[in-house]
């Protein structure tokens, strides 16, 4: 009968939650023991100037390896850790890390992401602070990146602390850009230093007839606010050179450089440059 039927779905509903809940209870279980063990890696993405040749700043990405599990995305395992409460643990873990690899590279700027439910913790200011201060890190030199749903609730309390974040010297980004919703007001309501273009505009340009028009707006309406504006995920040469007739300052994205680890930077720095022999991807 409907009714039998419909039982049987939900006993089937049940059991996927179960599953569910039973995968990112282990899933927690695991990220906490990967970072009490240090078992987490940061790689590093480079941004480069719009001509692709030089790079300027990294933007730190966590990656984890299960010994069982595999590699596990952090698209994944962010959000589980937001849930579990992990994230102040994880967050502060990839600040260190950060901050000491990039004593490697002191020429370069560095990007660190920050969660939403991190960056609300009461003690993320004094984290910060002295993190910046036990790696003598120039706090100049870090730019925090944050979403849209950073704003999800409270706003006065946000703005206070993205004020006391660029009160101490470190950068402001807005990721992500053009995605969430009501975009546009956040822009209205703080100074973010950085404007970072969501990759879903430059996926765009090759299918959407507005795309164009829609991509270079948002980008003079971020230098038009005194914004570095910062295009991610470019992966092909075409979208290079389409941002290159844009006002964008900076391109980041697979076809420049892939994450990588600090030990292979400089390498990165050196291919871009065209110092070494390899194929040059971009020239003004
Ligand atoms: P995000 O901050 O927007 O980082 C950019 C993501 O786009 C990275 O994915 C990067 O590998 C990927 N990407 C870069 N260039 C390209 C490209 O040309 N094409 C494509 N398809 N993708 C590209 P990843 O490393 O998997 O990270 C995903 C998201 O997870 C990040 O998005 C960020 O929101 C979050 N995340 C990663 N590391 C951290 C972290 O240390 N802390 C926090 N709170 N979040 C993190
Ligand atoms: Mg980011
Ligand atoms: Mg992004
Ligand atoms: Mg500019």
């Amino acid at each position: 009968s409907a009714k039998a039927n419909g039982r049987g779905r939900w006993a089937f509903f049940e059991a996927c939650m179960e599953e569910h809940v039973r995968t990112r209870e282990s899933l927690a279980h695991a990220l906490r023991d990967a970072i009490a063990r240090s078992k987490l890696d940061v790689v590093y993405q480079p941004q480069t100037t719009i001509d692709g040749t030089k790079v300027l700043s990294v933007e730190a990405l966590l990656r984890w390896t299960d010994p069982e599990m595999g590699a596990i995305s952090p698209a994944t395992f962010v959000p589980i850790a937001e849930e579990t409460g992990l994230i102040n643990d994880l967050g502060l873990y990839v600040l260190r890390r950060a901050c000491r690899d990039a004593a490697a590279w002191p020429h370069l700027g560095l990007a660190v992401n920050v969660s939403p439910t991190q960056f609300r913790h009461p003690r993320f200011i004094e984290d910060l602070r002295d993190t910046l201060e036990a790696c003598n890190f120039e706090p100049s030199r870090l730019e925090i990146e944050v979403t849209e749903s950073v704003f999800a609730d409270n706003d006065n309390d946000i703005l206070k602390i993205l004020t006391q974040v660029q009160e101490m010297g470190v950068r402001v980004a807005l990721d992500d850009f053009g995605v969430g919703y009501s975009s546009l007001s956040y822009l209205r309501r703080f100074p973010f230093d950085t404007l970072k273009i969501d990759r879903s505009f430059i996926a765009d340009l090759e299918i959407a007839p507005h795309a164009h028009a829609i991509l270079s707006t948002i980008i003079d309406l971020g230098e038009a606010l005194g914004m570095k504006v910062v295009a991610e995920g470019i992966e092909t040469r075409q979208q290079a050179v389409i941002l290159q007739r844009t006002n964008c300052d900076r391109l980041q994205g697979f076809y420049l450089s892939r994450p990588i680890p600090p030990s292979a930077i400089a390498e990165a720095e050196a291919r871009l440059s065209g110092e070494d022999q390899q194929a040059v991807p971009l020239r003004a």
